[in-house]
């Protein structure tokens, strides 16, 4: 089965660049008949209200949900992370909710909205890589069993539990390929 990426709005076509370099199949997710048979669902960055919004209007919130308690998996990137989480801990908008962890939008770069650093991870293979944070979202709490596998200043910037995978910066946004392989390879093959 393909990928599906959602493509309701936001950065899904440099998700899809990267996926091509891998050479994994994909398919653009927009209602939710495009759900059907999908290895796994990557949601991209871009402005997490409005993906919220729309995917309440397409019905998918509800599907995506149901599809991912028996066992689709997620990978969200930035906003993405944003629409993964149980909570926000200063807005509250629509959002499917599903990872526990506790996020603060537009958290990071008080005087820099945007900015690029080198990032440590657990990933086999993957000592470093270089983060690229827009507007990024910091996880302020989390419950034990998310598991944190890149750090920022001692903040997780990535983590995963179980078949749930999301990153306060883009992967999608470098040349490099390690995380989405990770997804791919690890959290959707190797799912608890
Ligand atoms: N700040 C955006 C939000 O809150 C996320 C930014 C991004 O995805 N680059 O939705």
């Amino acid at each position: 089965y393909p990928l599906g990426i959602l493509a309701l709005q936001g950065d899904f076509a440099k998700h899809a660049d990267t996926l091509s370099r891998l050479g994994v199949s994909y398919r653009f997710v927009r209602t939710a008949s495009d759900i059907e048979d999908i290895a796994g669902l990557i949601i991209p960055g871009g402005e997490s209200s409005t993906i919220g919004k729309m995917l309440v209007s397409t019905g998918l919130l509800d599907v995506v949900c149901d599809k991912t308690r028996k066992g689709l998996p997620i990978f969200g990137t930035c906003a993405g992370m944003i629409v993964l989480a149980r909570e926000l801990d200063q807005t509250e908008q629509p959002r499917l909710g599903l990872m526990d962890i506790t996020v603060r939008r537009n958290a990071y770069g008080r005087q820099i909205d945007s900015f690029e650093a080198d990032i440590e991870t657990k990933i086999p293979g993957i000592p470093t890589l270089r983060g690229v944070f827009i507007r990024a979202p910091k996880i302020v709490n989390k419950d034990p069993e998310v598991e944190t596998l890149a750090t920022f200043e001692g903040d997780p910037v990535l983590v995963r539990q179980g078949h749930l995978l999301a990153a306060s910066f883009h992967p999608e946004l470098t040349t490099e390929t390690g995380v989405h392989r990770f997804f791919y390879e690890n959290v959707i093959y190797h799912s608890p």
